[in-house]
């Protein structure tokens, strides 16, 4: 596979000119009509985009579940579908979107080891329109295997999002604000939960930003987004996000759907080793794989030591995040009214892994409750939750300082 990449990436940066100068006429788009998979000899399948213009570009293989991955310098994916490109044996869901500013991504999941065989982009020298085609051919798991894995070239190394000055509460004074960070769940080609016109992501993104407001109003409060805007975040990043802001406190904001037990009703999650119920654990599990599906792979990422230096910092920070999450259910009751029977639950999320900044994960309301679906789509009742949490904050900052007063004694 390693061959594969570096003849694709020479090829692709020896467009760099003419590249660069079509970027001035606008973003790549593909052409649903004639793009598309088809199927050939001996279970070969062949992947056709038709785009606009030509793009730098990449493609690689990922195993746990087995996917193909595309990156583009960025295409407007505005008016493409899934639908379009059709279907072929050994192909399953197609995923895209915007992977980082200014780079979008393709995710195609292989229900057969289909490896790559050859890849390659065409330019027309007279029409600058490009056509990229990926021809795929059954190969055994063995060799699947060998070929897969992120590629690790530096002139793909994205750029990091700009971050906020870093600071942390004891370099600032007692009056200083303090703060909260707050993680719009899911964003990019991770839409999270879908109820017809309404999703997961869009939803979020729109109520972190109506928080962040709320929060900023009282003047007691910093605040940084893990995301403002459509964009994929990996769940690593969203912690490393809240220790470089020198975040107080983490919020992830979610309204997931739950096929079981009619879920409804805000409900707090905090980090354990243990989930508190089977549908904790379910909802745990697809807010991993889908860092895993857009091609972040963090099941590696545990060692001995990390989780040794994880546990001693917890253990100070868990009664602080119990603290926040027992507030954050009282208000969110007298306030809206609306919370789940049990309210507070715990479970594995990678999310909430930030271990010496309290973190809980909240649960605004569940999609696939008609009654959360309405609520969470009103304006008026938004803004009840978020002044909730607003209050809920103030009245921890309160009884937090108190606790860690007492603790200093
Ligand atoms: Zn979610």
């Amino acid at each position: 596979m390693s061959r594969i990449i570096a003849i694709i990436c020479a090829f692709v940066w020896a467009f760099s000119a003419p590249v660069q100068a079509q970027e001035l006429s606008g973003l790549a788009r593909i052409d649903g009509a004639t793009s598309g998979f088809s199927e050939g000899w001996r279970g070969e399948v062949t992947l056709r985009l038709d785009l606009s213009q030509g793009v730098p570009w990449r493609v690689f293989q990922l195993e746990d579940p087995k996917r193909l991955v595309l990156d583009f310098r960025e295409v407007d994916w505005r008016g493409f579908t899934a639908d379009a490109l059709g279907q072929a044996e050994g192909i399953g869901a197609v995923r895209f979107g915007q992977f980082r500013p200014g780079w979008s991504r393709m995710v195609i999941g292989l229900e057969a080891a289909l490896g790559v065989k050859t890849a390659a982009l065409a330019v027309d020298e007279t029409s600058g329109a490009a056509q990229l085609e990926v021809v795929l051919t059954p190969v055994s798991g063995a060799d699947y295997a060998a070929q897969a894995g992120a590629p690790r070239d530096p002139r793909w190394d994205l750029p990091e999002p700009a971050l906020p000055p870093v600071s942390t509460r004891q370099e600032r004074p007692d009056w200083a604000p303090v703060v909260v960070v707050i993680d719009p769940g899911h964003g990019g080609i991770d839409p999270g939960a879908e109820r017809g016109e309404v999703n997961e992501k869009t939803l979020m993104l729109t109520f972190g930003r109506e928080l962040r407001d709320t929060l900023r109003r009282t003047g007691a409060f910093e605040v940084v987004m893990t995301r403002d805007e459509d964009v994929f975040v990996s769940l690593e990043r969203r912690v490393s996000i809240a220790h470089e802001a020198g975040a107080d406190i983490f919020i992830s904001l979610h309204a997931d759907a739950l096929s079981q037990g009619h879920a409804t009703g805000a409900t707090v999650y905090t980090l354990s080793e243990e989930a508190s119920d089977k549908a904790s654990e379910i909802l745990a599990e697809r807010h991993d794989r889908a860092d895993i599906l857009a091609g972040i792979d963090l099941s590696k990422a545990d060692d001995e030591v990390a989780n040794v230096l994880l546990d001693l910092a917890r253990l100070e920070t868990q009664p602080r995040t119990d603290l926040f999450a027992g507030l954050l259910a009282r208000q969110i009751r007298e306030t809206t009214g609306s919370l789940n029977k049990k309210p507070l639950r715990h479970a594995g999320f990678s999310v909430l892994k930030a271990a010496d900044v309290p973190s809980v994960l909240l649960e605004v309301g569940f999609l696939s409750s008609k009654a959360d679906l309405e609520r969470l789509t009103d304006p008026n009742w938004r803004a009840l939750m978020a002044g909730a949490i607003r209050d809920a904050l103030q009245l921890w900052v309160e009884e937090d300082e108190e606790m860690r007063g007492l603790l200093r004694q």
